[in-house]
């Protein structure tokens, strides 16, 4: 990117911060043993009038570089816990799943103020996951004690992205995390080629024999869903299942999917 079109979007992108213009929607995990919402991934947006919709994949990197990346964790836990209080209070049984850039984790203060904001909002800290994928600066094996303590405050951590990336198998070993989700790529190839189908069977088995709940991300079509139900995964997420959605969507969803549930023949 070029300097002068990076500083024009960062320019856009702190105004829609500040101005409160940026949203969440949130994607569904379901469990393939019961077919219920497990919980919701928040995934931000920016739908900028200059910009158009800008990806995460574009800004969020952008604000990691410009020290933005705090103010956009706060904004979103804020945005996000507000919304899962709101569900709550209308009887909907959903957990939360909030990604985190491996840059907010440097500072040892941020499980308080993950914590602090869980009490503020009033929602249940044993059911929020924080999703981590290894930053390019900072090796997540540096942050065993900030990790550590999120445990230790009953938060759960997934290792986003497993597979590709800079994820490892080293990582998996020394860090204290309790959910492994399968990159996308894998489960895309699956049905069609072997090796993919055989990596994603090793990522399953794996997680499972250290004691850690698998997820397929990247759902997208019935023979994706069931191949990984049979190798026996926990959890699926996906366009097949549902595409991230507006808050206001989600009991509609809930309905949807309960019959498309059943009409798959999945589960017990
Ligand atoms: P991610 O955490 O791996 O999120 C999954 C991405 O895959 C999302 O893209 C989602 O919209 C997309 N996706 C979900 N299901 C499917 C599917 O079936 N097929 C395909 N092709 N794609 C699917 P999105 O929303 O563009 O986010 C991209 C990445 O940006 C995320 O990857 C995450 O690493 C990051 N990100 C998103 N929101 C936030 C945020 O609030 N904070 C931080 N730090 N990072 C975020
Ligand atoms: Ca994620
Ligand atoms: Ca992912």
């Amino acid at each position: 990117m070029t300097e002068i079109l990076e500083l024009g979007l960062l320019d856009g992108f702190e105004r829609a911060l500040a101005g409160d213009r940026l949203r969440l929607v949130y994607q569904p995990k379901v469990s393939l043993k019961t077919g219920k919402l497990v919980r919701v991934e928040a995934l931000v947006r920016w739908d900028d009038e200059k910009f158009g919709a800008v990806p995460p994949s574009r800004f969020v990197p952008l604000a990691e570089r410009h020290g933005l990346i705090d103010p956009l964790t706060r904004w979103g836990l804020d945005t996000a816990f507000a919304q899962w209080r709101r569900w709550c209070d209308a009887g909907i049984d959903t957990g939360l799943a909030f990604n985190i850039s491996a840059m907010s984790l440097e500072a040892l203060d941020f499980p308080d103020l993950v914590s602090a904001k869980c009490e503020q909002h009033g929602v249940p800290s044993d059911h929020l996951v924080l999703e981590l994928t290894e930053g390019q600066t900072q090796p997540l094996t540096n942050l065993m004690d900030t990790l550590t303590r999120f445990r230790i405050k009953g938060i759960g951590l997934a290792i986003d992205d497993f597979g590709t990336g800079y994820s490892t198998l080293m990582q998996l070993r020394q860090l204290p995390f309790t959910e492994v989700k399968i990159d996308r790529f894998f489960v895309t190839d699956a049905p069609d080629h072997r090796d993919s189908a055989a990596m994603v069977r090793a990522i399953i088995g794996l997680a499972h024999e250290i004691g850690l709940s698998a997820t397929a991300e990247g759902v997208e079509t019935d023979a994706q869903l069931k191949l990984v139900a049979a190798m026996n995964c926990d959890v699926v997420q996906g366009y097949r299942i549902a595409r991230p959605l507006p808050p206001e969507e989600l009991p509609e969803w809930i309905d949807w999917w309960a019959n498309d549930w059943k009409s798959l023949g999945l589960g017990d």
